[in-house]
């Protein structure tokens, strides 16, 4: 046990607040030679992600492990606060313990500590008490002395084992202290069940900080878990894999969250509305229900041809609307985020809808009814229908029907939402046109009850930089207008009328987050280079030729995919090799001597181009998408293949086939590419291969004979290793590329990869996620290709892990059974 003198004791402390007071409990460990003075930011940061609040007066502040080699000898301090300082919110503490722990030799201090924990008369004494060594007393005092009967308890409550349970050895760093033992607590409550851990004659509650300190369990005991509960099983293979991995710390755990790189869980105490991520960031503030205004049109009208005029003109303003509207969009958040529009022009000239309308015209009724009656009718046919997909539409049947029928309109009632101060908006679902109006200074946050993850509402609120969730459900629709809220856009929670402390928590991180994001912006153009030298290529996923600029501008290192599809899409024919080789120029040139990896063209599975007219298919996501396409279409393949070798003499050029499956498709693609380039007589271009396919993974050996690179496509390769259609509205939540099966595809396919000598990227979503990029360059991944708002965030997470760590987290990451069980290491 590490000695405690009296100059680790400050009695009659001052502080007026809990910063104050770690503050001077971590000046004390520095002046005792403990730890580096950095250490106490350390501690201030843990108390954003945990509390530290023992009970009964008591706090123990320490740092986060991240920082623990600034820990230069395990020991600990106590202030003593005889006035007591306000922890968190009614929690007033007398004696704040710091503990700067390199490793467990403090155990049975803490054990002593806890002991003390429900005994108030002491606790009072020691607040009040003029003597340090009657502190130093109780915390070192023998255990064999103390109160702790052979029985086994729990919170001085006789207990008894459970049937279910296992002796595991609590391994060489993790005696269960105060940081092990906190994430042993955040495993154990994911799970129904009871947990109990006894340690001797000793009998913890598993789901209690406290009762596990109080166990006093040293570094090389032996445990036993015991669960009871319908989830018994997964508990307990869960909590012992997390002890003999070593119990890292809660600092390291929760939820992927993709902001900035050291996101992370928040822990509060009101319960949630539930709905999925859409959009990330924090907004805190009231709720204010979108409405829109009600058109009022009439029912009748005298004469069918003005009716049909007016209908026809009204249709030609909106095309107009949406044109401007798609160019603004367009300018300020992207091509792809303003397609949408254009889409909407083409629903405009649907001849179905038209029809159904004139004809409701010609019986007698006014343009305004006749529209309304025709576009209703036909967006609830498709709200009826049972592909998720399709049902999403109605929302832009519903949009662009509105847009007409206000050009229609013959009085507008009640007015639409103005939002008189910032506020979340809370809506049934917005159409494009409703979230592309919207005012970011005035909306904090968006909540939509409807809608899944490929809801326009989410893909324009991400590019507006405003954090919002969807699918929510009905029970947001029943909160007031004034509501207060705090909205978590990582794990897509919304929390209503949320405590005191539960707001002083979200301002907390709010506000670290926008500090983060700024130092990480400013050092985007550094390398990700880990603490021990290793390197990461950064680089950027992009589907336009404007987004090369901005990617460079952000601080990506190239171009890791180039998605082509960007130049068959929104037209009536397939584009030429010149206009391809423009593209592919400008792009080039904004690279100035950057790679640029072009993938060839991926078209099919949902991504449909109507002027190839491809036979519709009754599983596209398995039919004639990707490569397979380019090679039975080679008028498609050939000029985008010219076009890039063209563009390969401007430029750092590679050429990428999607969706390969087999041997065979590469070669055949392979075999083409080269007749191309003999024909041009131009250079050799390096050829890699998207590995998104089960099978690519499991013939990789044989596929990196034949390849220069693999980039893994974990989108589709999640998709298609769990069998679950990653545009799927409810299954997409467990469509997770943490999942253990698709992270031991990409193990696989860098082994195969090493053996070989080429080099792997991953240019899947899971690769702009600061935690998943950790994870990824663990298992030896060398290029983590991303939507260009992630380049910055995945850089500086980079740049704090170290590579050994990386390596250590991936292999504990393969150790899992579930997407959770990563998510929560
Ligand atoms: C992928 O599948 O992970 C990928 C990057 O390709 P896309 O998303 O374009 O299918
Ligand atoms: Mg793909």
């Amino acid at each position: 046990m590490i000695q405690l003198g009296i100059q680790s004791i400050q009695l009659r402390g001052q502080a007026s607040n809990k910063s104050e007071a770690i503050k001077l409990v971590a000046s004390l460990l520095v002046a005792n030679g403990n730890m580096q003075a950095a250490y106490s930011d350390s501690m201030l940061q843990r108390e954003k992600i945990a509390n530290t609040y023992l009970g009964n007066g008591i706090a123990i502040p320490h740092g986060l492990p991240k920082d623990r080699e600034l820990i230069l000898q395990t020991g600990i301090a106590v202030a003593q606060f005889s006035e007591g300082v306000e922890w968190n919110s009614g929690e007033i503490v007398y004696l704040v313990v710091g503990i700067a722990a390199r490793s467990d030799e403090h155990i049975e201090l803490l054990a002593n500590l806890t002991d003390v924990l429900d005994d108030a008369a002491t606790i009072q004494r020691l607040a009040k008490t003029t003597n340090a060594m009657d502190i130093i007393d109780c915390l070192t005092k023998s255990r064999d002395n103390n109160t702790q009967t052979n029985e086994s308890h729990t919170n001085n409550v006789h207990v008894d084992d459970f049937d279910k349970s296992i002796d595991v050895e609590l391994n060489s760093d993790g005696g269960l202290h105060a940081r092990p033992a906190t994430a042993f607590v955040e495993i154990a409550k994911q799970f129904q069940s009871e947990v109990r851990v006894r340690h001797g004659s000793k009998i913890a509650n598993g789901k209690s900080l406290v009762s596990l300190l109080k166990l006093g369990a040293n570094k090389r005991v032996t445990i036993r878990i015991m669960v009871s509960g319908s989830d018994e099983d997964s508990a307990l293979k869960a909590l012992a894999d997390a002890v003999r991995l070593g119990l890292e710390d809660e600092a390291e755990s929760g939820h992927a969250l993709p902001v900035t790189s050291s996101q992370v869980a928040l822990n509060f105490s009101t319960p949630p509305i539930a709905g999925i991520a859409g959009s990330i960031g924090i907004a805190i503030g009231p709720i204010c229900h979108f409405r829109h205004e009600k058109i009022v049109v009439a029912v009748t009208a005298q004469s069918p041809d003005i009716e049909e005029s007016r209908l026809n003109h009204a249709i030609a303003s909106a095309k107009v609307q949406l044109q401007n509207l798609h160019d603004e969009v367009k300018e300020r958040s992207g091509a792809a985020h303003a397609a949408i529009f254009l889409a909407h022009i083409e629903f405009l000239s649907d001849p179905d809808l038209l029809e159904a309308a004139v004809c409701n015209i010609k019986l007698g009724h006014s343009a305004g009814w006749a529209w309304r009656d025709s576009y209703s009718k036909r967006a609830s046919e498709v709200a009826c229908l049972e592909d998720a997909l399709l049902k999403e539409r109605a929302n832009d049947i519903s949009d662009i029907g509105r847009r007409v029928l206000r050009l229609l309109a013959d009085a507008l009632e009640e007015a639409p939402t103005a939002m008189t101060e910032p506020a979340i908006l809370v809506a049934e679902d917005l159409s494009p046109s409703d979230t592309a109006k919207l005012d970011p200074k005035m909306v904090l946050g968006i909540c939509i009850a409807a809608g899944g993850p490929t809801s326009h509402t989410a893909i324009i609120a991400r590019s507006l930089d405003i954090p919002a969730i969807v699918g929510a459900g009905p029970a947001v629709l029943n909160y007031q207008d004034g509501v207060m809220g705090i909205l978590d856009g990582h794990t897509g929670n919304l929390y209503l009328n949320p405590s005191e402390s539960d707001l002083v928590i979200a301002r907390n991180a709010q506000q670290d987050q926008q500090a983060q994001r700024m130092a990480e912006n400013l050092a985007c153009y550094e390398p990700a280079m880990t603490t021990d030298g290793h390197r990461v290529e950064v680089v950027a996923n992009i589907g336009a030729a404007a987004e090369a600029e901005q990617a460079v501008n952000a601080g990506s290192e190239g171009i890791g995919l180039l998605r082509t599809e960007f130049l068959f899409l929104q037209r009536s024919e397939p584009p030429s090799e010149e206009e391809q080789y423009k593209s592919y120029c400008e792009m080039t040139k904004a690279l100035n001597g950057l790679p640029l990896i072009i993938r060839t063209l991926d078209i099919g599975g949902d991504k449909e181009v109507p002027y190839l007219s491809l036979p519709s298919e009754q599983n596209p996501f398995l039919g004639v998408r990707g490569i397979r396409l380019c090679l039975a279409r080679p008028d498609l393949f050939k000029p985008q293949l010219r076009a890039i070798y063209r563009a390969g003499m401007t430029g750092p050029v590679k050429i990428m086939f999607p969706m390969i499956a087999t041997v065979e498709e590469l070669l055949a693609a392979k075999a083409i590419a080269e007749e191309i380039r003999k024909e041009m007589n131009a250079n050799p271009i390096e050829i890699g291969i998207m590995i998104e396919v089960p099978s690519a993974v499991l013939m990789a050996p044989e596929l990196a004979r034949h390849a220069d690179f693999f980039s893994v496509g974990t989108n589709d390769l999640t998709q298609y290793v769990l069998a679950m259609d990653r545009l799927h509205p409810s299954l997409s939540r467990q469509a997770d590329a943490l999942h253990p099966a698709v992270l031991r595809m990409i193990d696989l396919t860098v082994k195969a990869a090493k053996s070989a000598g080429i080099w792997v990227g991953v240019c899947g979503g899971i690769a702009g996620d600061p935690k998943g990029a950790a994870i990824l360059t663990g298992l030896g991944v060398t290029e983590l290709s991303m939507s260009i708002p992630s380049v910055a965030a995945v850089k500086a997470k980079v740049r704090k892990m170290s590579y050994t760590e990386s390596v250590a987290l991936a292999k504990r990451a393969l150790a899992c059974s579930t997407a959770a069980e990563v998510r929560a290491l």
